[in-house]
């Protein structure tokens, strides 16, 4: 059968969606009820490792797939059962263990995706260390900046990886006592432990540490307007979130055949690239290549996918590939399409129901959600252009700010914030080393997002912008003030400003606007000088796509560059009034 008569395959048929009726699970919900849906430890404990491995692996789903590895290359496929997972994460956590490295400490992961990056995620909470997973498309600024803030005992990377992005600076980072290389290594740097030789040698038996569940067990980076990255500090509590946003709202069943198109360097490559399909018991597809649309196909079809969670930019990207590519494959494995990250727009939702026999299913979240928030879900009917509706358990609602804080808005279809009331599992627990930025997240009871929407008559959520200056390129989230610096590294710059700019494929993408000190021209050598700057400090996802020289920057009375200024005038909007511009897509 080919894709484009999109039936469901036959196993597709047999299954009943996990969120059967929205309104009554959404009455009947409670936290509690959902943490019931896990294992637990004894006393009350938890650890989001011993979810999603150790009781499988000494359960029903011990010889079960749980991680199948496609190499780049096209070597054979690797295939670890959940009880190879979970032996290969105990030996990490016993090399952790040997090398003197103390729960609660930290360790950072900058690695392509390979098995032991995995191995290592898992180890590290089984030892009740906390994970940062970092990007690897970073440049060497944006690594070293998260290290000196999150001050890592443990760095896990490629040898790769370590000569390009590591080794000129690492020796100035004191925290990092330990350099361990993971994936292939011909030659053991100085300074630097071969991870995967230690891990042959240790045993292969390790019990995993009960935690309280308020421990922390993840820090996720995420970039800021102004000033440094932060650091979103989440517990192992956080497990619950992901396992119930796995079951309703991937719709999640055991067995499934499962891919997260999205890099565990960032929070949905580990809430839903790792943690939230094997608590769920699925088989986790990991491909170790980048985007190719006759590969992902190919994985699709070969893999039989059943739920298949991507993001806007790579659906734009097949959607410019055209269907025939899509018509000759099989695709009738797949039951559940989900997007995230980005706006997903409605012609995309038509061209999956079209091409793909099913419509992809927007979800909203970020960083400091730690999980799904708002969705659609596979009973309900599906808004294209909106993201959903909340998840049972979850209270959203779009709110204006106030002299006293922030007033709800009950009237449908009216712009505001919007806002979350507190409570739920993986809320960020802080931001590292700054509660003041932390405390300022929240108004009373509510979280604020930094999101512009409006809920419509039917309670669904459209996301209208943001309430700041943020870009979101290709799904990657990018504080203009780091690539505004690095700008200013450079000897002829004297201010910059960057913006994000609409893209038909990437969403937005990063535009620079450059002012030089005196004595300075503005030629095609020195912007490409500047972009390679760019590039080799904030690697190619930050970097800007484009640059343009100005004798000056537009900057408010206080000094401070209006970026928003900037963009209405990039984009021939009016300049009168620049609340009209916020959130900046339009
Ligand atoms: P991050 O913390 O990097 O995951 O980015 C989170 C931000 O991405 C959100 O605050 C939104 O601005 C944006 N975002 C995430 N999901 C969606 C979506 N479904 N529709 C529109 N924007 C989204």
């Amino acid at each position: 059968m080919t894709a484009g008569q999109g039936q469901p395959g036959p196993r597709a048929q047999a299954l009943q969606p996990n969120l059967d009726d929205y309104t009554r699970s959404c009455r009947e919900f409670t936290w509690e009820k959902a943490r019931g849906m896990l294992a637990g430890m004894p006393g009350g404990r938890l650890n989001i490792a011993h979810e999603a491995l150790d009781r499988h692996a000494s359960g029903e789903a011990a010889e079960q797939v749980a991680l199948r590895f496609l190499p780049r290359d096209g070597g054979s496929v690797v295939d670890y059962t959940y009880a190879a997972l979970n032996e290969r994460a105990n030996r990490f956590a016993r090399v952790l263990e040997e090398l003197g490295v103390e729960p609660g400490e930290r360790v950072y992961g900058l690695s392509h995706r390979t098995p032991d990056l995995y191995a290592a995620f898992f180890g590290t909470l089984k030892h009740g260390c906390v994970f940062t997973p970092l990007f690897p498309a970073f440049g060497p600024g944006p690594v070293r900046q998260r290290v000196e803030i999150g001050e890592p005992a443990v760095l896990v990377t490629t040898e790769r990886l370590f000569r390009k992005k590591v080794a000129d600076w690492v020796a100035e980072t004191p925290s990092v006592r330990h350099v361990l290389l993971i994936g292939d290594t011909d030659e053991t740097p100085d300074g630097t432990i071969n991870a995967a030789e230690r891990m042959d040698a240790v045993s292969g038996d390790y019990p995993t540490r009960p935690m309280d569940p308020e421990a922390p067990a993840l820090l996720h980076f995420t970039s800021g307007t102004t000033g440094r990255p932060k650091g979103a500090l989440h517990v192992h509590e956080a497990v619950v979130t992901h396992h119930v946003t796995g079951h309703y709202a991937l719709d999640l069943h055991p067995g499934d055949i499962y891919w997260c198109t999205a890099d565990p360097g960032w929070v949905t490559g580990t809430s839903y690239g790792i943690i939230a399909p094997l608590t769920n018991a699925t088989t986790l597809v990991v491909d170790e290549a980048e985007f190719d649309a006759e590969r992902w196909y190919r994985i699709l079809q070969d893999e039989r996918v059943a739920v298949w969670y991507t993001a806007p930019t790579a659906i734009r990207m097949l959607m410019k590939h055209g269907r025939e590519l899509a018509d000759a494959h099989d695709l009738s494995a797949l039951r559940f399409l989900a997007s995230v990250g980005e706006p997903l727009n409605p012609e995309a939702v038509h061209w999956g129901r079209k091409v793909l026999g099913l419509p992809f299913h927007d979800n909203w979240w970020q960083t400091e959600t730690g999980g799904i928030m708002i969705a659609n879900f596979p009973t309900l009917p599906i808004k294209p252009g909106s993201m959903g509706r909340p998840i049972p358990g979850i209270e959203a609602a779009v709110a204006e700010h106030t002299d006293n804080g922030i007033e709800l808005i009950e009237e449908p279809d009216r712009t505001g914030e919007l806002v979350l009331k507190q409570g739920w599992p993986s809320m960020f627990r802080g931001f590292l080393h700054e509660d003041e930025r932390y405390r300022k997240s929240f108004a009373g009871e509510w979280y604020l997002t930094g999101d512009l929407a409006r809920r419509d008559e039917d309670g669904y959520f459209w996301f209208v912008g943001r309430t700041d200056d943020m870009i979101k390129s290709s799904g990657h989230l990018i504080g203009p003030f780091e690539v505004e610096s690095a700008l200013l590294e450079h000897p002829t710059v004297a201010e910059a400003g960057v913006i994000g700019v609409p893209d038909e494929v990437a969403g937005e993408t990063v535009k620079a606007f450059v002012a030089l000190k005196p004595g300075h021209e503005a030629d095609e050598a020195l912007r490409r000088d500047l972009m390679g700057l760019a590039r080799k400090r904030l690697g190619p996802a930050v970097a800007p796509r484009a640059i343009e020289f100005r004798d000056e920057l537009p900057r408010t009375r206080s000094g401070k560059i209006m970026r928003r200024l900037l963009r209405a005038r990039e984009l021939g909007l009016p300049e009168g009034d620049l609340s009209t511009l916020e959130g900046g897509r339009e």
